[in-house]
């Protein structure tokens, strides 16, 4: 049941290069995992890795949160090796993790991804939460598990605010033009290579939270992207991309309220939630920092983080918010108000749709 883990390679986060070497890795990974994989048939209802009866998971519980030891993650993915210190890292060969031990800061081969719960020691082992585990780490690394990903020919794009709503405001333009731009860019991409794509939005007027969601819910067979800029202090940089919290997480920064503890819809679509996001921020990352395509705008990862934002929790089908930069930080705005940055990031979302649907097909 887990020689899946190899199918993650085609689609996550190769940093350096998309292609090169992946096949190997795959083969090699396909092997090894051949040799050892157990002769049980147990079935995957949708559980999560727990859900596979004959792994033998350390679990402990800890404060009313269900964790597992970082070993038996690097058992269960065949991760190499293991090493501990201020960082802990786990390898195989085309393939890293990393955490901070004491805080919700995770690497996979470079992306940063902010866990649900800090990863914590206890008695010398080191605990991932389960949350963690089935709601991020198995998706990103077996996209062809997420049971909810459906095949899909429509992309619904949102782009942020419009109207008398501005968003943030920039030295040169407001949020509103370029979440259009970007959106209508991405939309010729997206429709050249086929997909249906429907906009929330085509021209500046203002549509609601509650319109964006019903727009979005017409189509059970689609995924959804908003795209959004950023305000903050004025040296706040970056993009960052959010996905649904999972049940009993909060809004990202915020303390965690009983309501928080309900199901909302967005939360049926968690994994593949999940997976779009990896796919767009890691290929926009990618795109935007090239230095060989001399696209490099030198952008920070602010990582993948949870929301509790009205289109994400509303949203029937796989739902992402995507900021792609701060207009507070007038260094970052140049570099939004430009073409080629606005270009970048629309290929970027077209490409990670292309990458989200071939990874997740079954
Ligand atoms: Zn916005």
């Amino acid at each position: 049941m887990r020689n899946a883990v190899v199918i993650a390679w085609d689609w996550t986060i190769v940093w350096r290069s998309e292609f090169d070497g992946i096949m190997d890795v795959l083969m090699k990974r396909y092997h090894q995992v051949i040799k050892k994989l157990c002769c049980s048939l147990a079935l995957w209802f949708g559980l999560g890795v727990m859900a596979h009866a004959n792994f033998p998971w350390e679990t402990v519980k800890y404060n009313g949160v269900d964790y597992v030891t970082l070993r038996s993650v690097k058992d269960f993915y065949y991760f190499n090796k293991i090493r501990y210190g201020a960082v802990i890292t786990m390898e195989s060969p085309g393939l890293a993790m990393e955490v901070r031990p004491g805080t919700q800061r995770c690497r996979m081969n470079g992306v940063l991804f902010i866990l649900s719960y800090p990863v914590i020691e206890q008695n010398g082992r080191y605990l991932l939460s389960r949350t963690d585990l089935n709601k991020l780490v198995d998706p990103i690394m077996r996209p062809t598990y997420i049971h909810s990903a459906r095949h899909f020919n429509t992309v619904v794009l949102d782009a942020g605010h419009g109207g008398k709503d501005s968003g943030s405001l920039g030295p040169y333009e407001n949020e509103k033009v370029y979440t259009l731009r970007v959106a209508r860019l991405a939309r010729e991409i997206l429709q050249k290579k086929g997909y249906r794509v429907v906009m929330t939005r085509d021209s500046d007027i203002s549509v609601s939270l509650e319109n964006r969601v019903r727009i979005a819910n017409r189509y059970p067979d689609a995924i959804f992207i908003s795209i959004h800029f950023n305000s903050s202090n004025s040296r706040a940089n970056g993009i960052e991309t959010f996905t649904i919290s999972p049940v009993g997480v909060p809004h990202m920064g915020r303390e965690v309220k009983l309501r928080d503890f309900n199901t909302v819809p967005g939360n049926s679509m968690g994994s593949a939630s999940i997976a779009l996001a990896t796919a767009a921020h890691s290929r926009a990352l990618m795109y935007l920092n090239n230095q060989s395509t001399g696209n490099n705008f030198s952008i920070e990862d602010r990582g993948i983080k949870r929301a509790r934002y009205n289109v994400l929790t509303g949203i029937k089908i796989p739902a992402i918010l995507f900021e792609g930069g701060f207009l507070s930080n007038r260094n970052e705005a140049a570099k939004i108000r430009t073409p080629a940055y606005q270009q970048t990031l629309a290929v970027a979302i077209a490409r990670a749709v292309d990458i989200y649907k071939k990874s997740t097909a079954k």
